[in-house]
Formats: C-alpha cells, sequence, structure tokens
C-alpha cells in the first residue's frame, strides 16, 4: 500500500485532489503586463522557433543540500513558469570551484524532482551549467576589455578593499584603472595562460568609483584560481563572478523574468549594465532579461543557512543532511512531508517583497491538512502497558477489522484492515490510571464503592478493569479486566454498552515490534540564529528519542515512504533509510494536533 507521491501533476493540490486558483502576487501582475505589451513575443530560438513569453531559471549553486527556503524559490519559478505556458529551466550557477561538487549536483537534482517539477519539455532538456557558458564568458570579457569597459587591476586585496571606500565615503580609483585596453587584454591572457598566482590580479569593471551602490564601484569580474572545476577540471584558471557571469547566463538562456531574492536589488544595476552593455556589442540578444526580487522565506524553528546546517552535520548534532529534523529538503522528505504539503504552504505564504517570519505551524498545518483526508489509518502502541484479559480463554483468538481510511475517503467504506484480539493485548500506558484524576474515563481499577471502569477496545470488545500488578518498586507492569463477549463492534450486542472511553490496543501475540523514531523541531527557540545568536545553545533536547513500540501485524509491509496516521498519536512515514524489508522503521512526521503555539 504505496502512498507515497509519484505525483508530477503541476497543478497546486489543495489537499482534496482539486487544483486551486493560484493568488495573484506582484510577479504575476509584472508577467501579465508584459504579456500584454508582447515584451517577450517575438522572440526566437536558434532554430527561429518562437519561444515562450515566460522563461524563467532556479540557480542554485552546487556548494550544499536544498533546503526548505530553496522550495519557495523552486516553486516560485516553476510555478511561473507553468502557469503561463512557459518555461523554467534549471540552471548550476557553478563559477566557484573550491566548494562545488558533482555530489550537490545530484542531490539538486533529485530534490528538485521530487517536488513534482521537471525541466524537460517538447522543446527539450532545459539543465544548464554556467560553467558550460565559460568560453563565451571570456570572450565578453575581452569584448569589455577591448571596449574599454574593464581592466585589469593589480592592486593588492587589501588596498582594494580600503580604495572601495564605503557607505558614507566616495572610493578612489585604483592606480590601474587608466591601463590603456590592450595592456589589460594583454594580462587577462596571461591570467588565462596562468601566468600569475591566485589575487595577483583581476578584472574589474569600468563603472564609477564614486556610485553610491558599491555595487557599481568597478565590480570584478574575473579573478585567478589555480583550483580544480568539478566539470570544467583543470582548464581554467581564471573563473568568471557570479554577478557577471548570472545575467549572461540568463541572456544566453532566453531567461525573460529572472526571479531572485531581495537581497540581490542593490545587485541589480550591474546586472543591467552587463547586459545593456553587451547586447550592445551584439552578444546578446535583445530583449534582455529583467531582474525581479521577492523576499526569502524564513520559517521560525529552523535554521537554513548553508554553513549552519554543514555545522550540524559536521558537528554529529543531526545524523547527516538528510536527518528528519534538518530543514533541508532530503531532511524534509525522509520526515514524510509530502510535495503537495509544500507546495500548498508555499501557495499560502504567497510572494510579498517585505520581509517577514512565517511560523512552522504553517508547515505542519499544510502537511496535516494534506495527509488527513488520504493517509491510511493504522493502530501504534508507543508506550506499552500489558492488559490481560482474564476471562479470555487462553489460545482463543477473533479476528477485528476497520476501515484503512478516514470518512473522506472514497474507499472508506471498502478498504479493511485486519487484527486479532486475543487474551493479551498492549495498551498505552497513559490509558490506565491507578487513582484517576477528574474527567478521566478510560482505564480505572475498582475502588470500595466502585466497580472499575468501562472502556471500549476499540474496533473489538467492552472490557471492565479489575485490578492491576505491580512490581517492588511500585510501577504497574499489567493491568486485568474481563471483556463482555456479546459487545464486540460491529454486532448487535455492542449497542448496549454505553462507555465514554475507547482506548486502542495492540494483541501481544500478533504485535509487530518496530523503532520508532519520535521527532520534534530541532530548536526550542523559533528565532535560533537570530541577531548573531549561537543557535547551538537553542537546541531542544527533545527533538529526537527513539522507542519500541508495538504496531499493528499488516504494517510489517509497509515500504519505504509510505505514509500512515497511527491513530491519536500523529503521522508516521516509513523511513527510506533505514528499515529492511519486513522490519520497517517509523519516523514520526508530525502530531496530530500543534502544541508549539501553546
Ligand atoms: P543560502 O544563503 O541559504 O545558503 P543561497 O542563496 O546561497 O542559499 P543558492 O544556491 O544561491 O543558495 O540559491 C538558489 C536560489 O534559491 C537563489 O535564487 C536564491 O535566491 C534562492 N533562495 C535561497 N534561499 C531562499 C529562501 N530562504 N527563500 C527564497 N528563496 C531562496
Ligand atoms: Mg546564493
Amino acid at each position: 500500500m504505496s502512498n507515497d507521491s509519484k505525483n508530477n501533476n503541476p497543478t497546486v493540490p489543495n489537499g482534496h485532489g482539486t487544483p486551486a486558483p493560484a493568488p495573484s502576487n506582484f510577479l504575476r501582475t509584472i508577467i501579465e503586463a508584459d504579456m500584454t505589451a508582447g515584451v517577450y513575443a517575438e522572440r526566437k530560438d536558434n532554430q527561429g522557433q518562437p519561444l515562450p513569453q515566460v522563461i524563467t531559471r532556479f540557480p542554485p549553486e552546487p556548494n550544499g543540500y536544498l533546503h526548505i527556503g530553496h522550495a519557495k524559490s523552486i516553486w516560485v519559478n516553476f510555478g511561473l513558469a507553468r502557469d503561463y505556458a512557459g518555461r523554467c529551466n534549471l540552471r548550476f550557477d557553478d563559477t566557484n570551484p573550491e566548494k562545488e561538487e558533482q555530489e550537490y549536483v545530484d542531490t539538486i537534482i533529485d530534490s528538485v524532482k521530487w517536488l513534482g517539477f521537471d525541466w524537460k519539455d517538447t522543446s527539450g532538456d532545459h539543465l544548464y551549467f554556467a560553467s558550460n557558458y565559460f568560453d563565451q564568458l571570456y570572450q565578453m570579457a575581452e569584448y569589455l576589455i577591448t571596449a574599454g569597459l574593464a581592466y585589469v587591476d593589480s592592486q593588492s586585496a587589501e588596498d582594494m578593499a580600503a580604495n572601495r571606500g564605503n557607505f558614507g565615503e566616495v572610493g578612489k580609483d585604483s592606480p590601474f584603472r587608466g591601463r590603456s585596453p590592450e595592456e589589460s587584454l594583454d594580462l587577462f591572457r596571461r591570467m588565462k595562460a596562468g601566468e600569475f598566482k591566485d589575487g595577483a590580479h583581476i578584472v574589474r569593471a569600468k563603472i564609477d568609483m564614486a556610485s553610491p551602490n558599491m555595487n557599481l564601484r568597478d565590480p570584478a569580474i574575473y579573478r585567478i584560481r589555480h583550483a580544480h572545476h568539478h566539470r570544467t577540471g583543470d582548464k581554467w584558471c581564471i573563473y568568471p563572478m557570479y554577478d557577471y557571469t548570472h545575467p549572461i547566463s540568463d541572456a544566453l538562456e532566453n531567461i525573460s523574468h529572472s526571479i531572485c531574492t531581495l537581497e540581490f536589488q542593490d545587485h541589480r544595476p550591474f546586472y543591467d549594465w552587463v547586459l545593456e552593455k553587451l547586447s550592445d556589442g551584439g552578444f546578446l540578444a535583445k530583449p534582455v532579461p529583467r531582474q525581479y526580487e521577492f523576499s526569502r522565506l524564513n520559517i521560525t524553528y529552523v535554521v537554513t543557512s548553508k554553513r549552519k546546517l554543514r555545522q550540524l552535520v559536521d558537528e554529529g548534532i543531526v545524523d547527516g543532511w538528510d536527518d528528519p529534523r534538518m530543514s533541508t529538503l532530503v531532511g524534509i522528505r525522509r520526515r514524510g512531508y509530502t510535495p503537495e504539503a509544500i507546495q500548498l504552504f508555499c501557495e499560502r505564504t504567497g510572494v510579498t517583497k517585505s520581509d517577514g517570519w512565517i511560523d512552522m505551524s504553517s508547515l505542519e498545518g499544510a502537511l496535516r491538512e494534506d495527509l488527513d483526508p488520504k493517509a491510511p489509518r493504522a493502530t501504534a502502541v508507543l508506550r506499552p502497558l500489558k492488559l490481560i484479559i482474564d476471562n479470555f480463554p487462553d489460545g482463543h483468538i477473533v479476528a477485528c477489522h476497520a476501515p484503512v481510511y478516514p470518512p473522506a475517503h472514497p474507499e472508506h467504506a471498502t478498504a479493511l484492515r485486519h487484527f486479532p484480539i486475543s487474551k493479551n493485548v498492549w495498551i498505552e500506558r497513559e490509558d490506565f490510571m491507578e487513582t484517576p484524576v477528574k474527567g478521566y474515563f478510560r482505564l480505572t481499577p475498582p475502588t470500595a464503592d466502585k466497580p472499575g471502569s468501562r472502556v471500549r477496545l476499540r474496533h473489538g470488545y467492552v472490557v471492565e478493569c479489575t485490578g492491576f500488578d505491580k512490581d517492588a518498586d511500585g510501577n504497574v507492569t499489567a493491568v486485568h479486566c474481563n471483556y463482555f463477549e456479546d459487545s464486540k463492534s460491529g454486532t448487535e450486542g455492542s449497542a448496549n454498552y454505553k462507555v465514554k472511553g475507547n482506548i486502542h490496543w495492540i494483541s501481544v501475540a500478533h504485535a509487530l515490534e518496530a523503532e520508532v523514531r519520535l521527532y520534534d523541531r530541532l530548536f526550542s527557540d523559533p528565532h535560533p540564529d537570530a541577531g548573531g545568536k549561537d543557535f547551538k545553545l537553542a537546541l531542544n533536547p527533545h527533538s529526537k528519542e527513539v522507542i519500541t513500540a508495538y504496531l499493528e501485524p499488516g504494517l510489517a509491509t509497509a515500504m519505504p515512504d509510505d505514509r500512515y496516521q497511527f491513530e491519536r498519536h500523529g503521522y508516521f512515514v516509513v523511513d527510506r533509510v533505514d528499515a529492511v524489508a519486513g522490519k520497517p522503521v517509523f519516523n514520526r512526521t508530525v502530531t496530530l494536533k500543534d502544541s508549539w503555539g501553546k
């Protein structure tokens, strides 16, 4: 019974299988205005075929694992392309050889696919690497130098930093700014040929050292790095800078709307400068892409900085990048999140230009909403206590059954799960109280003036508590009861028994013993790293508890990624990494109700 989502249908799920109309936002407004004006309507690809009017891209740097914040960017870019009959490219911004690895390329590809998006369409496979443009990027830099729009600077890194000025103070021209294009070009070629050490020279765009925008104070466009690149090997010892590469990659891929997060707003003038100079120079087609910024997704109770996530892994605070408590997409997936829940969450939180925090409970709420109508139900006893039905004949076994699906599900009435009852059953420790508190309706022992309480063993019989056993330390080791043979659920007699308590149970002889990992939030502070705080001081000491639980026997065949609602406990998923056939390990995805906001 695999209920893992293999749904590649990109319509926005609303938890009930019907697509919901996407609400408007400022990006949609811009796109619709551009389409009305036909800004990108006349473009053709290299084969002369018309290009879609909306082409976006998701441009990760392959230097780590994607996290929930990236899911937002993926959803924005792929979602807009889908909604406006366009396309979205997956592009690796791999211009930083030291930090990038194939491992990250692979996991990023996996995560985007898992979220339900695809970069292949009838026009081709739109997976790109900025490193594939190294030759063109180099040619364009030669052009900028020749045209007097860039120069080789040979200041030391310290002088360059000092001469850049700061917000209140204009920068100073480099003594090398007046170099002739010929001299700069010669140096640039020798940089490429490997004649110089790292940092000896750098190529800078010649813009304005007095600009109030620091990004326009002659930004670097090429630097020397004698480093092996995960795709181009040792072919290059000079690498283009991100701010130079990004607009060019966008233009070469015919991106129309280049969407990024707000911290890039100040980089936009340089983005436009590069595109203007190179399209005027005939290197890039017009109309050029335009950049738009939206606010990043910040969620409470998590960290998303790659550096901090890496620290959690390296210091063994979590069990790897895919630890189910991590905010990485591989972690969230292993935790049991569905792509539908993440899309629903992105849809709800919308696209804005104002920074803010989204509470973790909205992500969890979207998940519950997605899973509630579709997750098969199952019984699990997490904190077991033995209940002995003394008047149940030894060796006697009676079949019981219950619906697999919740009432809202179309198969509710037909799909049944089967589990037997016998003399000894496991119940939850909390379902017995020696001295009951007011309003407690579960198992309580007889007293001098009252018989023991009666409860229904859900989908089984009504029982009456007759006593309990204790060990020398005073711990309750077993509870005793008698059952009423004519009270079985689904039989006529059952109507004669009115009880207030209804508890779940698993036959001891038939129970599936399984490891269950009870995960909770990794941090107990809603803003673990705000204001430069040490996020490791905010760790929740109870974020993981491993227990041995007793489950209904049918769960032995559960497959990795199968999700269930364990009644009364929450949503659980079969761990995709550690389970072996016939011995599933379950991760708690989320409890049934939010207990954090209280
Ligand atoms: P981080 O700073 O969190 O490590 P990053 O920005 O360095 O992430 P990239 O690989 O450069 O990681 O990001 C790819 C894309 O994802 C970029 O367009 C970036 O703006 C976007 N992105 C990253 N984090 C978020 C977020 N929290 N919300 C929305 N978009 C994000
Ligand atoms: Mg980045």
